[in-house]
């Protein structure tokens, strides 16, 4: 097959691989039902709703904040709903799944000596938790959170602020999000590749294709 999506990426020319966390080497499975149905649910209860009630309630707050860091913030949410979000997080970690070929593809770029860092928009407490849960914290040479940096992966003073503090070359870097504002703000930044992963939540059906390099599986990028 010719102009596969293997060929596209010359990881020769490649030094730093950045990876999203929920959605591309975890199962968007675990997030979505929590917020989506999980949240809905315990405040529900609290405030005397039903389910449905709940939800229609949360969902335009949910939306309201979507893509800020706020919406990524564990603290945030606490307070606005008053509730203890981590340990309710906790009470359903058993849905935290490592998405296929993860670990493969992981082993593979390790054994050609590249730098591998997460770049998640999750809380710094949840990165801690999913490590905790999947064990792929040693994988990885740096674990970072926009929290750090103050601003989400979505805003361009993101990936400055990362420069600054970790700095790595953009044109010899290859990104994967399976976010289409996130993906959009790498490729501003000006990351050599930036790939999307189409089936982020393995309960749902996939994504169509925004980016030239989108992928299911990062098994589709082996030699
Ligand atoms: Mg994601």
């Amino acid at each position: 097959m010719t102009n596969s999506i293997k060929e596209k990426i010359n990881w020769s020319a490649i030094d730093t691989v950045l990876f999203d966390m929920d959605g591309t080497l975890l199962d968007l499975h675990y997030d979505n039902h929590f917020w989506q149905e999980y949240i809905p649910l315990v405040w529900g209860e609290r405030e005397g709703l039903s389910h449905n009630e709940a939800k229609a309630a949360l969902y335009p707050k949910f939306l309201e904040h979507h893509g800020s860091l706020q919406w990524y913030c564990t603290d945030f949410w606490s307070e606005q709903l008053n509730l203890d979000v981590m340990s309710l997080k906790r009470e359903i970690k058993h849905l935290i799944q490592i998405r296929p070929s993860v670990e493969d593809f992981l082993q593979w770029l390790k054994a050609q000596g590249k730098q591998l860092w997460i770049t998640s928009n999750a809380h710094g407490d949840v990165v801690e938790l999913k490590m905790a849960e999947t064990g792929l914290a040693p994988w990885f040479d740096h674990l970072l959170t926009s929290h750090q940096f103050g601003h989400a992966k979505e805003k361009q003073a993101f990936w400055h602020a990362m420069q600054e503090q970790f700095p790595f070359d953009p044109t010899r870097t290859v990104f994967f999000d399976d976010s289409i504002p996130v993906l959009k703000s790498g490729e501003a930044y000006g990351l050599k590749h930036v790939v999307q992963m189409l089936h982020p939540d393995s309960k749902r059906g996939p994504n169509t294709p925004s980016f030239d390099l989108a992928i299911h599986h990062f098994s589709e990028l082996m030699a």
